[in-house]
């Protein structure tokens, strides 16, 4: 997976964020402020205008220089808890990933771990606290097993999106620990989390880039 797949990534991510944007703020309604969908799409419409501001520039682009920028331009423009949050998730990733040319599933699996691992030194959250770390930490376990079984990258990259999709859904009948939600205490029960919810389509969108390059 070279640069031109990273770029696709938050291409699709972006029009992902977009086309939910709405759905991800009721989301956040239900439980927390009405924002998450508002701050994201406001934020990847940034990473966007960012990527497309460099293209041409001197230094060549690598898949970890647009995981850089992505969480940079994320944390300034998003706020709220979510901004550094994912912002740190992509610049762990990005350094995760170094200067490489090209990805191979196992740095990807690597710099999905560093992202998991940056989301949860930030935000001391662990799985079953209703969050965005419910979602990519499933994610990330499931594409490392996919790695181990040898799984075809189109299988493995399927199963990604498929556990975070999956654990989204099973954020509805947790009660939140963590972030604004948290402060609902029992009444956060019975609501998909938006941040676990926009992890699943940030997440199907890096398995649609990439297979489609394949
Ligand atoms: P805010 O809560 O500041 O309005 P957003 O609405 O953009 O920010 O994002 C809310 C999401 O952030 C939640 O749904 C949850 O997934 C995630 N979140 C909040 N606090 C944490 C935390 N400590 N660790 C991981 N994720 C968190
Ligand atoms: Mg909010």
């Amino acid at each position: 997976m070279d640069a031109e797949v990273f770029r696709a990534w938050m291409t699709s991510a972006a029009t992902a964020i977009e086309v939910n944007r709405d759905h991800l703020t009721q989301l956040d309604a239900a439980i927390g402020d009405a924002d998450h969908g508002i701050n994201l799409h406001r934020g990847f419409t940034a990473v966007l205008r960012a990527l497309s501001s460099r293209n041409g520039a001197a230094a060549p682009m690598t898949p970890g220089r647009i995981l850089a920028i992505t969480g940079k331009t994320i944390i300034y423009e998003v706020g709220g808890a979510s901004g550094p949050l994912y912002g740190t998730a992509f610049r762990q990733a990005g350094l995760s990933l170094g200067n490489a040319a090209d990805v191979d599933l196992p740095a990807l699996a690597a710099a999905l771990n560093a992202a998991l691992a940056g989301v949860q030194r930030l935000g001391a959250a662990r799985e079953g606290d209703k969050t965005m770390v419910d979602a990519l930490a499933a994610a990330t376990r499931a594409f490392g097993q996919a790695l181990e079984e040898r799984a075809p990258a189109d299988d493995a990259l399927s199963y990604l999106a498929e556990a975070a999709s999956a654990a989204a859904i099973a954020t509805i009948p947790m009660q939140a620990l963590k972030g604004r939600a948290s402060y609902l205490g029992p009444r956060s029960v019975g609501h998909e989390d938006p941040g676990a919810a926009s992890t699943a389509l940030i997440l199907g969108a890096l398995r649609d880039a990439a297979q489609s390059n394949r």
